[in-house]
């Protein structure tokens, strides 16, 4: 395998983080070819010094300068802004995106990736949740791979591989339950932050965690599986999984089930991704079978954790539904982050968006960024009362 060069698009966070790691790792298969943030500029700074890139972008214009003057003595170009994330995926100067910036933000650069045919390793599920009809459907015309890094899609992936036209007859997406599993709303209503951000089997950055306390993430990931592997929604089964081993499954016409196993660690998804269709050899703890001898299941408490069933309501509902949930859940977050609201008010709040902002069944792009923002508006709207 010759040398591939990665954009990775959110560096900083943890997938982003976790990838240079895999890269520093694999010196011979992989270079990092960009490099972006929104806000760190310090760790960019640092990554920019050890792997030497072609370009960096820093979101926040005003570290434009702290970047531009730190890696002067270097050939890295260093850009500024919104838009240069969106020009800057344009280049020709890598063989893959690595889409790892959080939320809403990371679909403009995913699409310009995809434009000019550049492979997707995709982390940012948002992206595929708001617009993943068109997101799909231009990868398609263009022949461009889009591979899952999510864990569950990632899985469900390495399931398929040589299934050649075998039929799917579902999936099951594995969910861990969260921090809060086998918890009741009188638990719940006083849910602060700290709390919230402590998963039991994985770290990850702040948005996701607490999208993994409240469910939303499974939700989120259960639209996320129907543009990838172009399902339908009664093919989506969850099943709750507290030990996080079988990272998801495939049951096949025959009713044959494959399952993708191993300990949590987001790296290897990660690798997969950015190898495919080769694997890496790496040291990474190994599952022992012998030593965890209860793997065990259940059904989702979907009357406790009602944005899963948001979530389900508005994969059922498509159009412009999943992008509503997915904005006002990304104004519910930031606000119970900074403790404007409490843990049960996001679900409020993302269903009265959801009841609120007009319903379109086949939504242009520009549609899907018009809903993305009436969404947070009356979301935000909310909020200040
Ligand atoms: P994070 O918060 O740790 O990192 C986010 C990255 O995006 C940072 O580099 C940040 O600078 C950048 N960013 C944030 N806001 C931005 C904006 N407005 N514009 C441009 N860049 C911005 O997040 P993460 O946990 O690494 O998650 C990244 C994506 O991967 C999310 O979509 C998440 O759902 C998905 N994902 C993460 C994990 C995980 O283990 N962390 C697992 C599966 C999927
Ligand atoms: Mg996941």
């Amino acid at each position: 395998m010759s040398q591939k060069r990665i954009a990775i698009f959110g560096s900083t966070g943890s997938i982003g983080t976790q990838a240079l790691e895999v890269i520093a790792a694999n010196p011979g298969l992989f270079s990092a070819e960009i490099l972006t943030a929104q806000s760190n500029a310090d760790l960019l700074i640092r990554q920019a010094l050890q792997f030497n890139p072609n370009a960096v972008v820093i979101g926040d214009e005003k570290k434009y300068t702290q970047v531009k003057e730190a890696l002067a003595g270097t050939d890295v170009k260093v850009f500024a802004g919104e838009k240069a994330l969106e020009e800057t995926a344009a280049l020709d100067c890598y063989d893959m995106m690595l889409a790892a910036i959080v939320g809403y933000a990371g679909l403009r650069p995913t699409m310009q990736a995809i434009a000019i045919g550049k492979p997707i390793a995709l982390a940012n599920k948002e992206t595929l949740v708001v617009a993943g009809d068109i997101v799909m459907r231009k990868a398609m015309e263009k022949q461009v791979p889009v591979i899952p890094v999510d864990s569950e899609h990632s899985a469900i992936f390495q399931c398929l591989v040589g299934e050649g036209r075998n039929k799917i007859e579902r999936i099951i997406l594995t969910a861990s339950g969260g921090p809060f599993l086998g918890k009741k709303p009188n638990f719940l209503v006083n849910v602060k932050r700290d709390h919230a951000l402590q998963h039991p089997n994985w770290s990850m950055g702040a948005k996701i965690s607490i999208d993994s306390a409240t469910l939303m993430n499974k939700g989120l990931e259960m639209i996320e599986a129907k543009w990838l592997f172009n399902l339908q929604p009664d093919q989506i089964q969850v099943t709750v999984h507290p030990q996080s081993i079988i990272h998801s499954m495939v049951q096949f016409e025959d009713g044959s089930i494959k399952a993708q196993m191993g300990l949590p660690d987001m790296k290897l998804p990660i690798q997969y991704a950015m190898a495919f269709p080769n694997r890496i050899a790496n040291d990474f703890p190994r599952f022992d079978f012998r030593k965890h001898n209860t793997l065990t299941f259940e059904e989702p408490d979907l009357k406790t954790f009602r944005n899963l069933a948001l979530a389900t309501e508005a994969l059922y509902k498509g159009g412009n539904m999943p992008c509503i949930l997915n904005a006002a859940n990304e104004i519910a977050v930031y606000a119970f982050l900074r403790n404007r609201i409490g843990f049960l008010d996001m679900t409020e709040l993302v269903e009265q968006t959801m009841n609120k902002i007009a319903f379109i069944e086949q939504p242009t792009l520009e549609e899907y960024f018009e809903s993305d923002g009436e969404a947070r508006n009356f979301a935000a709207s909310l909020i200040h009362m």
